[in-house]
């Protein structure tokens, strides 16, 4: 293999947060629970297992705390809360999570539909959290959203999304997320996002979170590793979206970029085998059919020829 692929791509499953959230009947904590050991069992390390927002906006998740409580400590595994603000945070700390996603988003009507403040008050809020993250000791990190359009502004320059990272980097996240929250981005997007960025950051890692409302999230997800992104967002059956943006919906499905990767020769410690059994168990928990490709068309092996 050349060198034009990163020889490692470390994947965060976001399924239990940014996929189920978008559900519209709650899922018991029991199956959370379940889920979340599938995707530990299958080998993923990083895991988004709760957000710590106001239940009444996001139903799905009063039971982060629970959540959290039941979930055992596992060596090597970061069980994430996203945080939009400090009292989240502050739940998020006491429920024990090793690290926290904040999301900041490019466009103010998206900021402020999503959680109700403006994207410089994000900003600052980011900062605050950040501090008081890295005195506790956990993993802190930040999320760009809606860098590839926003679903009432459109078009999001790229000279705004790069403002943004160089401003919430300011406050010393380990990693830096770039969101297609609403999955509108294209391949050409990435690669011109990923370069600028790195242009004014280049010591920052990044994390690329897409999804496939248009079809485009594996597509985009190529591109981001020909790019030399080595950490993506995935959800386990490609379930997912977003409450406050109409029309969003799945995140890329972890098993079928683990099979794309997996195939271009690029390690992910993730077995593809007990992703499939559990985006087809996950299937059968939310009782309709789910987009991710591989829980239908399975694994391919190529046969050894014999003679
Ligand atoms: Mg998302």
């Amino acid at each position: 293999m050349s060198d034009r692929f990163p020889k490692f791509v470390e994947i965060v499953e976001v399924g239990p947060r940014d996929g189920l959230q978008n559900e519209s009947a709650v899922v018991g904590t029991e199956t959370k629970l379940k889920f979340i050991a599938a995707a530990v069992d299958a080998g993923i390390r990083r895991i988004e297992v709760a957000s710590f927002v106001n239940p009444k906006r996001v139903p799905q998740m009063a039971d982060a705390e629970d959540v959290l409580k039941a979930l055992p400590r596992r060596d090597g595994v970061q069980y994430v809360g996203l945080v939009l603000n400090r009292k989240g945070f502050e739940r998020a700390q006491a429920a024990g999570c090793t690290e926290i996603g904040m999301a900041v988003v490019a466009s103010d009507t998206f900021n402020q539909r999503n959680q109700g403040a403006s994207t410089a008050d994000s900003i600052a809020a980011w900062a605050e959290i950040a501090r008081a993250a890295h005195a506790a000791g956990i993993r802190a990190q930040v999320t760009v959203s809606a860098a590839f359009g926003c679903p009432f502004e459109g078009d999001v320059p790229v000279a705004r999304v790069v403002e943004i990272a160089e401003r919430v980097a300011e406050a010393g996240p380990f990693e830096i997320a770039i969101a297609d929250t609403i999955g509108v981005g294209v391949p050409s997007q990435v690669g011109e996002i990923v370069a600028r960025v790195r242009e004014r950051l280049p010591q920052m890692p990044l994390r690329f979170h897409f999804h496939n409302t248009r079809n485009t999230g594996l597509a985009n997800a190529y591109a981001a590793v020909e790019a030399g992104v080595t950490v993506l967002d995935a959800s386990i059956g490609g379930i997912g979206g977003c409450p406050f943006a109409p029309a969003a919906t799945g995140n890329i499905p972890t098993e079928d970029l683990v099979y794309m990767l997996n195939r271009m020769g690029i390690a992910t410690g993730i077995d593809l085998a007990s992703l499939i059994n559990t985006g087809r168990w996950l299937q059968d928990q939310l009782g309709r059919t789910i987009p991710g490709m591989l829980i239908k068309a399975g694994d391919f092996h190529v046969r050894p020829t014999t003679v």
